[in-house]
Order: structure tokens, then sequence, then C-alpha cells
């Protein structure tokens, strides 16, 4: 089985995990949620060689979205490159990714632009990097449209701002709902099993089974 590689590339003031997943084979790639600080996602992209396809979206707030369409338009202006898709969130979060420049301004972040996905997501969706494939799942409640990457082959999944080591997503923002937060965490999160690893927006890494255990919000 061709080897699926994984880097991440923290970007913007929020330190934002940017991840990179890539067939070693290939080199074909996605870029899941290039929130900005695109220049450095571009030098990560060319050290590795990397033939990237899609950019995949978690959610809409602006340390993840708000550099997507300024690495697309960097990604199609290359010569001979294949147009590289927007592919998700869930629909429900058009309502954020239509205001990302305001967004971006209330934090004195300027160029942040409003993103229109060429493809939503929904629950039961499934997308591919090279022969690699995700199950989408929808778990709301930090956004109303999250969704979540997940690689049963490999036990892997990206959680974006599901939930982290020890914590969990915050739901103070605008359409934030705790309740369903900790729902989709333990209807959909929980039952992938413990051994599965997992990238998160923010921080260090983790697994299933070690926030199963320890993490004081899900006890
Ligand atoms: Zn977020």
């Amino acid at each position: 089985m061709p080897r699926l590689r994984v880097a991440v590339v923290p970007v913007t003031p929020f330190s934002q995990n940017c991840t990179l997943l890539w067939d070693d084979e290939t080199k074909e790639a996605v870029v899941i949620d290039a929130g900005g600080d695109v220049p450095r996602i571009m030098e990560a992209v060319t050290k590795q060689g990397l033939n990237v396809q899609a950019l995949w979206l978690t959610h809409g707030h602006l340390d993840h979205a708000g550099g997507v369409i300024e690495l697309r338009d960097l990604l199609n202006a290359r010569p001979g490159h294949t147009p590289v898709d927007i592919v998700g969130p869930d629909r429900r979060d058009a309502v954020l990714l239509d205001n990302l420049q305001q967004q971006g301004e209330m934090f004195g972040l300027k160029g942040l632009r409003n993103v229109t996905p060429d493809r939503w997501l929904a629950e039961g969706d499934q997308v591919k990097v090279g022969t690699h494939v995700f199950d989408v799942l929808h778990c709301p409640g930090h956004t109303p449209g999250h969704v979540v990457f997940v690689n049963h082959a490999l036990k892997f999944a990206q959680v974006g701002d599901v939930l982290f080591q020890g914590s969990v997503g915050r739901t103070d923002f605008p359409y934030g709902n705790h309740a369903a937060l900790i729902d989709a965490i333990k209807t959909k999160l929980l039952p992938l099993g413990d051994d599965f690893s997992f990238v998160c927006g923010h921080g260090p890494n983790s697994t299933i089974g070690a926030e199963r255990r320890s993490n004081p919000f899900i006890q």
C-alpha cells in the first residue's frame, strides 16, 4: 500500500495546524485548512515536490480558511498544474466563509478573502488523497458545518477544532453549541477506537484512547 505522509505547518497568529497529506509514491497531495501564511505552506509544498490536488476545509473560521483562495490561485498559476478544488466543509458553515474578510479585519488581519467551496461536504461523503480514502464525518458544535476527515485503513483522522489533546473546541463564538460538540465527540469520534491517532487544529497530536481516558471535557 502506498504510504501516506503527514506534515503540519503552523499558520496564523493562532498557530493553526495546516496539514499536508500526500501519497509518498505519487506525490499526490491535499492541504487541510490553509488558514494563512501561504508562503510558508507553498515552501513546504515545493520542498516535498507535491502535486496538490485539493484544499480541504474542516470549518469556516478565519485561521482555518483565510488563506485558501490565495493558495489556490498560486497553485493554479503553476505551469501545467491541474486546477485545484476547494472541498468542504458542510454547507452550514457558508455563513462563516462568506464573512472571512470581515472576521479578519476584526482581528487586524488583512488580505483575507471570502471562500465559496467548489464542493460542499456532508456526512458519509468520501474524499481521496491519491488512493487513500477518507470518510467525512459532520461534527457540529464548534461551528455548525464542521467536518472531520477519517482514514480507517490507517486509523488516522484530522479533526480540526472538535477535539484537542486534553481539551475540546471552543463554543463561545457565534454559532457555537457545546452540547452538540460533546455529542459529536461521543457518538462519532470515540467510537472510531482507542488506536486512532489524530491531528487537531491547534496543539499536539493525540489518540482517541488517550482522550477517552483523560480528557476532562468528555468524562
Ligand atoms: Zn475554529
